[in-house]
């Protein structure tokens, strides 16, 4: 980075603006400082290095401090939110320090003109609002972790969860434990996680946090309040007391008023609509572990794309705040039946009336972002078109209401309470579509917006400006007439104002009443007391209107910011009806059915698909069916290589999350009795990120399985114990079969090559083996796709390898090793691997007791006692 000395400004540290720098940067060490300075934003000593190497920027200098060049590097204000975006996407955290107070103010007052500077607000990933910096259809979570009151010294320890979406307003308590906190972390994935220092000491969460590092936030203990915390929120939300949020515990509370603590310190005191804390029961959601969202690819692909997602295939949704609801409901499905069924009612309606859908759904398509629009107003950053937002967001609703009128009480219970809660704006609506103009300006400083008509005195204003401009039109005609120039014009620029603009040569035909004001190389500039007294009326006409436009639209934003909640939970309703129309559609389109769901333990799916595989292979996609019945719960899948195993897995898989969102699946029927919890493992999977070694991984995984999986759980393992050598490997896999049918009970598919363990069927009554068909044809093998009961009886690795294009003689080779291991290895291929006896058990066996005098018998003993030493 070249440093370049700045030669226009000097300046030493002990300046009273440098001081003023310091004393600011003092109360921020942890933040980029954005000093602001005329146009642009300047930053100084490290913060400068560290910003110009991130942002690619000139490092400068400026003045010296105890002889050091101060570095320095800047961004101009008006292109900084750009700048500042991608600095918080590098994990930094920015404080922006403005002006504020007029430079006259600062003048007037005399001896130090220095300017009024402060910091105007924090910006750290999780309280971002610009839609620049934020993924339109993806919650941006900030979230509080802390622990129980007093326990420094923890063991098992009781923490509470609170997380927030400033830019929308949703706001959630989780009460979690150490053993429960990685996974509600990756399900709300939060941008920012603040917690005590004193956690990260706790070894308990010491690897949960490491996982987490680039995103902690640890604050001083003391700041936790736990005295204070019920009262602080109790005001924010003009409550009596808390319990209407459900049955918060103390820890819970203590982590939402930190939260909202931590928004205000962000915010400097303004803080956005909230909705109140909602408080998430895990005992309601089908818990879906970190490794089960990552091997399932529910969000993005193992290879990090969002692309080849199950959100990505089966979102249909229009609007930004349904895209936001359906991916929560992706990480969060229930496991409540009751509701389950509402949202399927609901689906199962809009799959019915297809013209009522598409007519909706055109609607919500013209409906935007009202949450965060709200939001941005409420933090006094909204603009022209946040307010433009709210009122087409809730011009749609009006629309959208009238459409069930005609539909009577057909309309499932989900549907109608949402048609209800879309409230009636209609007063809001007319009085923005009467204020604003049809096209706005982004920024609210330089005025605009508000429609003619509006208001009698803008008008009037407006009306002083434009005569204005007319008349300085009627005065230029005039002085070209009386100079007799015709090149003569009247211009206006920011340092002059309005001024008369002649050729040099013709300078000399101007009468005494032009003043001098200006020679350049060609033209003279001149003005008069006429002209003067006419721009003074203009720029006071257009002064006056644009203090009247901003008071205007600051009434405007009171009154969109007073009935915030109401406007907030019409966009709830909105997101809602477009996730269930989205669904419904998806359900049309891909010819999905409507599960049954009970609080049963079935699973019975009959023409099962892959949704993803399916969307890429379409009709060529094999259907299949699964049913692990009470008596046959736990399905043992053979078959080579690429056969199909996995995608017939997962399907199963995807099945229960679609079913537990609301969602038809793609199926011909199915029958699902909810699932509590949702495991999937892959072996031999990679977590070089984390870490670990392969096995390892696998191990801790399946370890994780065997001891939480309960009878409501379904549990699907992929090759599990293959990252060892065969035996282990075989070995780890009989046994974790075996517990998972006598100690777990759950609903469970186990796909493995090791064929071995089919002879598991005899002795386990609820394991079924079912493998893939496939046909030979001319010593090729054709993979068929379909599950069909029965096992493999080989691999067909070989068979693989050939149709990978492995050279001929290689495959030739490996088909002669292994015809010799088969004969030379036959109990190996059909039985468990028995272990040999050893050599005192084969002793024990040969003696005959009966035959065996006294001293024999002594005999025998002496020498059994040697061989077991
Ligand atoms: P395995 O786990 O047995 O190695 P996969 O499930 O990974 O096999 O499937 C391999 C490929 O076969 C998939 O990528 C997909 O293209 C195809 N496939 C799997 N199941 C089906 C099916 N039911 N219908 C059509 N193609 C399938």
């Amino acid at each position: 980075m070249p440093i370049k000395a700045e030669k226009k400004k000097s300046s030493n540290t002990n300046t009273p603006m440098m001081e003023q720098y310091h004393s600011i940067k003092e109360q921020h060490p942890d933040c980029l400082l954005f000093f602001r300075m005329g146009d642009f934003y300047e930053l100084f000593f490290e913060d400068a290095v560290q910003a110009a190497a991130a942002l690619d920027i000139t490092l400068t200098r400026r003045g010296k401090k105890e002889g050091q060049d101060i570095p320095m590097c800047g961004v101009p204000a008006h292109a900084s939110e750009n700048y500042i975006a991608r600095l918080i996407r590098k994990g930094f955290r920015v404080a922006l320090c403005d002006q504020v107070e007029d430079v006259k103010i600062a003048q007037k007052r005399g001896g130090k003109t220095l300017v009024k500077r402060d910091v105007i607000r924090v910006i750290t990933p999780g309280t971002i609002t610009e839609d620049t910096l934020l993924d339109a259809r993806a919650h941006n979570f900030l979230a509080v972790l802390c622990d129980a009151r007093g326990s420094g010294k923890v063991t098992s320890i009781n923490l509470a969860l609170a997380f927030l979406d400033i830019s929308t307003g949703d706001f959630f308590v989780e009460t979690v434990t150490n053993r429960s906190l990685a996974n509600v972390l990756a399900r709300i994935n939060p941008s920012e996680l603040v917690l005590p220092e004193h956690l990260l000491q706790a070894p308990e969460l010491f690897e949960i946090l490491q996982e987490w590092k680039t995103i902690l936030r640890p604050l001083p203990s003391s700041r936790f309040d736990h005295n204070n915390a019920q009262k602080r929120l109790e005001e924010l939300f003009e409550v009596k007391a808390l319990d209407a949020f459900g049955a918060l515990t103390d820890t819970d509370v203590v982590a939402a008023s930190a939260l909202v603590e931590y928004v205000q310190l962000t915010q400097k005191g303004s803080l956005p609509r909230l909705d109140p804390p909602k408080r998430i029961s895990a005992k309601t959601i089908l818990e879906i572990d970190a490794a089960t969202q990552r091997n399932l690819e529910l969000m993005c692909t193992l290879s990090g794309e969002k692309g080849g997602s199950l959100l990505h295939t089966i979102d249909r949704t229009v609007t930004n705040g349904g895209g936001r609801l359906l991916a929560r409901r992706l990480l969060m499905p229930l496991s409540y039946s009751k509701t389950i069924n509402r949202w399927l009612d609901s689906v199962e309606f809009f799959t019915q009336q297809s013209e009522l859908r598409m007519e909706v759904r055109s609607c919500l398509k013209a409906c935007p972002d009202i949450e965060r629009a709200l939001s941005r107003l409420s933090v006094a950053r909204g603009g022209p078109r946040d307010l433009m937002a709210i009122q087409s967001g809730l011009q749609q609703i009006v629309e959208i209401r009238a459409m069930f009128t005609a539909k009577g009480p057909n309309i499932p219970e989900e549907v109608q309470k949402s048609l209800s809660n879309l409230g009636h704006h209609q007063e809001l609506i007319e009085r923005l579509q009467r204020a604003l103009k049809t096209e706005l300006p982004a920024l609210t400083r330089d005025g605009g917006f508000i429609a003619s008509g509006y208001l009698d005195k803008l008008d009037e204003l407006f009306e002083l400006r434009d005569q204005g401009r007319q008349h300085i039109a009627a005065l230029q005609a005039r002085y070209v007439k009386e100079t007799g120039v015709n090149s003569l014009k009247i211009k206006f620029n920011n340092v002059l104002g309005y001024y008369v603009e002649i050729t040099a040569i013709n300078a000399s035909k101007v009468s005494e009443q032009f003043i001098h004001r200006q020679t350049l190389s060609n033209v003279q500039r001149f003005t008069t007391v006429e002209l003067s007294e006419l721009a003074q009326k203009i720029s006071s006409a257009a002064e006056q209107a644009l203090a009247l436009e901003l008071q205007l639209f600051d009434d405007l934003v009171k009154e969109v910011t007073i009935r915030g909640d109401e406007i907030a939970q019409a966009a709830r309703m909105i997101a809602f009806l477009d996730v269930t129309t989205a669904l419904a559609e998806l359900a049309i389109e891909k010819n999905y059915c409507r599960p049954v769901v009970d609080d049963s333990t079935a699973f019975c799916i009959k023409g099962g698909r892959h949704p993803v595989v399916e969307s890429i292979a379409g009709n060529t996609f094999v259907k299949n069916g699964c049913n692990l019945a009470h008596n046959s719960n736990v399905w043992l899948v053979t078959g080579p290589n690429m056969a199909g195993k996995s995608t017939f897995l997962r399907q199963n898989a995807l099945m229960v999350i679609l079913a537990q969102m609301g969602s038809f699946v793609p199926a011909e029927s199915a029958h699902i009795g909810v699932v509590d919890k949702l495991f999937s493992r892959v072996g031999a999977s990679d977590d070089l990120a984390r870490g670990r070694s392969t096995f390892m991984v696998e191990m801790v995984e399946t370890a994780a399985i065997l001891n939480q999986a309960t009878e409501r759980s379904l549990v699907i393992l992929d090759e599990v114990g293959r990252g060892t050598s065969t035996f282990d490997g075989v070995s780890i896999a009989w046994a974790t079969v075996e517990h998972l049918h006598n100690v777990n009970h759950c609903r469970s598919l186990f796909a493995t090559h090791y064929h071995e363990l089919t002879s598991l069927e005899k002795k386990l009554p609820k394991l079924r083996c079912y493998t893939i068909k496939i046909k030979e044809w001319q010593g090729e093998i054709v993979l068929l796709h379909e599950i069909i009961p029965g096992s493999a009886d080989k691999s067909y690795g070989l068979h693989v390898a050939k149709l990978a294009g492995m050279p001929m003689p290689v495959v030739e080779r490996a088909q002669a090793i292994l015809a010799n291991l088969e004969t030379s290895k036959p109990a190996n291929r059909t039985a468990a691997p028995a272990p040999k006896p050893s050599a005192l058990e084969t002793q024990v066996k040969s003696i005959i007791p009966d035959e065996l005098t006294p001293m024999q018998a002594l005999e025998w003993l002496y020498k059994l006692k040697k061989l077991s030493s």
